[in-house]
C-alpha cells in the first residue's frame, strides 16, 4: 500500500503475541515512520523488541503511562486496548484516522474470507475449518484472533484462496468501522461474555453481529439453531443452521452418532478424535462452512477424522497399544477437568492431575475423580491435598475401585509411567491437571510439551 510511504503512524500497544510486531513490521516495510507506544517497559516487551531489531524507522515510547499524540497521519490500535483509552479519544478529537491489524489486513487481502465468532469454541471451529479445507486440497490460510497475523503472508494470498479467521468481538468492532463482513460467517453460539469491556450486552451483540452486518446476497451465514439468540439474526444471504433438535429441521442435524444433512439421505459418521458434545457442535459448524465453500461431502470425512484439536486443549496426541493419549495441559481449574472427564464419559480414563496450589476448593474435583476416572496420579502440592481428601473417602474408593497414586515429590515422568502401567487397551490417558503448573514447570505449555514428549518416546520405543 503506497499510501503509507512517508506517513507518520503510531502503533498503540506492541504486546507479546505477534500481532503488534507484525503490524509494526508491515507499516515500516511500506515506508511509514512508525512510533510504538506501550505502557509496558522495554524489559517486559523484550521478546517483541528483539523481533523488530532489524526494522528501520521505528521509534519506541515505552513505559509511558500518559502518552500524547502529536501530528500523526494514522493511529493503529492493538485489540487489547480498551475503547475508552485516552489516546483513542485524543485521536477522535484531532480527527486522526484509526485502524488495527485486522483492518490493515482486510483492506489488502485478495482472498475469500471465512470468519468465525461466538462466545465459546471459536478457536476450535476455526482450526477445524482450516483442517477440512486443507484435507480437501484447497489453498487456505489460518489467522486472526487464534494468535496468527496474516499481514506477512499478504503477498502470497491469491483471490481463489480461503482465508479462515477467528474474529473476536474486539476485531469485529474494527471491521464495523470499515463496513466489511466475511463471505462465509460462522457463529458458534452467543452468551454474554466480556461485559467488563463492552459495558453492556447490546454492545456485545452489536459487535458480534458485524460478522453478518455487511454481507450481501451471495454471502452465507452458518448459525447454531439451538441458540435462541442466534435464531433471530438476519443476513441478506443464505443462512444454514446446525442443531440438535430434529423437529426444528436444521440444515445439519447433529447427535452422538451422525451428522445428517436435511437435503440428503446419507449421513456423515466420522470418528472424531476430539472428544465431547461441544466438539460435535463445532464440527457441525465447520461442515456447513466448508460445504458453503464448495467442499464435497466425501472430502469432509477425512478432514474431520484427522483433526487432533488445538495444542494443550484436549489435544489428541495419538494411540499406543490401543490407549489414546490426550494433552489438556491448559486445564488449570477444577471446572475444566470436570468438563474434560465428562467429554470422555464413554471411556475409562487414567488421569494425571494436580500441580501448584491456587487455593481453590477441591471438593468437587475429588468427587469427580471417584466417578469419572479409573486411576488418578496426583501430582505436586494440590495432588497431596487431593490425596488427603480422598483418604477420607475410603468407602467410595473401594466401591468405585479407583486406583490412586500420590506423587507429591516425585517426577512427572514417574506419574506418566504409573499411569501407563494402570491402563488397559481401550483406555484414555489424560493429562488434565486442574491446577497451575508452576511447581514443576515454567508454564502449562512446558508441561504439555513434556507430556507430549513422553508419549512420543513411549510410542517410538525410544
Ligand atoms: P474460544 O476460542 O471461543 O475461547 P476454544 O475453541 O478455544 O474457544 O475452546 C475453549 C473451551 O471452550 C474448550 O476447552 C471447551 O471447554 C469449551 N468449548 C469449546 N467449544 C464449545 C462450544 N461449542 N460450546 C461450549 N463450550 C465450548
Amino acid at each position: 500500500n503506497n499510501d503509507l510511504a512517508g506517513k507518520d503512524v503510531t502503533v498503540l500497544g506492541l504486546g507479546k503475541f505477534g500481532g503488534g510486531v507484525a503490524t509494526v513490521r508491515f507499516l515500516a516495510e511500506r515506508g511509514a515512520r512508525v512510533t510504538v507506544i506501550d505502557a509496558k517497559s522495554a524489559q517486559a516487551l523484550q521478546d517483541s523488541l528483539q523481533k523488530l531489531e532489524d526494522c528501520p524507522e521505528v521509534t519506541f515510547q515505552l513505559g509511558d503511562q500518559s502518552p500524547e499524540l502529536t501530528d500523526i497521519d494514522l493511529l493503529v490500535v492493538n485489540p487489547a486496548i480498551p475503547p475508552g483509552h485516552a489516546l483513542l479519544r485524543n485521536a477522535t478529537q484531532q480527527r486522526i484516522p484509526v485502524s488495527s491489524e485486522i483492518e490493515l489486513f482486510w483492506q489488502l487481502n485478495p482472498g475469500r474470507v471465512i470468519g468465525v465468532t461466538g462466545s465459546n469454541g471459536k478457536s476450535t471451529t476455526t482450526a477445524m475449518i482450516y483442517n477440512l479445507l486443507q484435507a480437501a486440497g484447497q489453498r487456505c490460510w489460518l489467522g486472526g484472533n487464534i494468535g496468527i497475523s496474516l499481514l506477512p503472508e499478504l503477498e502470497q494470498i491469491q483471490s481463489e484462496d480461503w482465508v479462515v479467521l477467528e474474529l473476536s468481538s474486539f476485531q469485529l468492532e474494527a471491521l464495523n468501522r470499515i463496513q466489511v463482513s466475511p463471505q462465509i460467517a460462522v457463529v458458534t453460539n452467543f452468551s454474554p461474555n466480556h461485559l467488563d469491556w463492552h459495558q453492556a450486552l447490546t454492545h456485545y451483540r452489536q459487535a458480534k453481529q458485524t460478522i453478518m452486518r455487511w454481507q450481501n446476497e451471495t454471502d452465507v451465514a452458518v448459525l447454531n439453531q439451538d441458540d435462541l439468540e442466534l435464531q433471530t439474526w438476519q443476513t441478506p444471504g443464505d443462512i444454514f443452521y446446525f442443531g440438535t433438535h430434529a423437529e426444528l429441521a436444521p440444515d445439519l442435524f447433529v447427535d452422538q452418532d451422525q451428522f445428517q444433512f436435511k437435503d440428503q439421505k446419507l449421513a456423515l459418521s466420522p470418528e472424531l478424535e476430539v472428544p465431547g458434545s461441544h466438539n460435535r457442535w463445532n464440527a457441525a459448524a465447520a461442515i456447513l462452512a466448508c460445504r458453503a465453500a464448495g467442499i464435497a461431502d466425501h472430502a469432509l470425512k477425512q478432514g474431520l477424522e484427522s483433526f487432533t484439536g488445538l495444542p494443550h486443549r484436549l489435544e489428541f496426541l495419538g494411540e499406543f497399544q490401543q490407549r489414546k493419549f490426550y494433552n489438556d495441559s491448559l486445564a488449570t481449574t477444577p471446572e475444566s477437568v470436570i468438563c474434560a472427564l465428562e467429554a470422555f464419559h464413554n471411556n475409562p480414563v487414567i488421569l494425571l492431575a494436580g500441580g501448584s496450589n491456587k487455593q481453590v476448593d477441591l471438593t468437587k474435583f475429588v468427587e469427580k475423580l471417584l466417578t469419572g476416572t479409573k486411576a488418578t496420579a496426583l501430582m505436586g502440592q494440590t495432588g497431596k491435598l487431593m490425596h488427603e481428601l480422598l483418604q477420607e473417602r475410603q468407602d467410595a474408593i473401594q466401591e468405585s475401585e479407583l486406583a490412586v497414586m500420590s506423587l507429591p515429590q516425585t517426577s512427572f515422568e514417574a506419574a506418566f509411567d504409573w499411569a501407563f502401567q494402570q491402563s488397559a487397551p481401550g483406555d484414555v490417558i489424560l493429562l488434565s491437571p486442574g491446577c497451575a503448573s508452576y511447581d514443576w514447570f515454567s508454564s502449562f505449555v512446558e508441561r504439555g510439551e513434556r507430556f507430549t514428549a513422553l508419549f512420543r518416546q513411549l510410542s517410538d520405543g525410544v
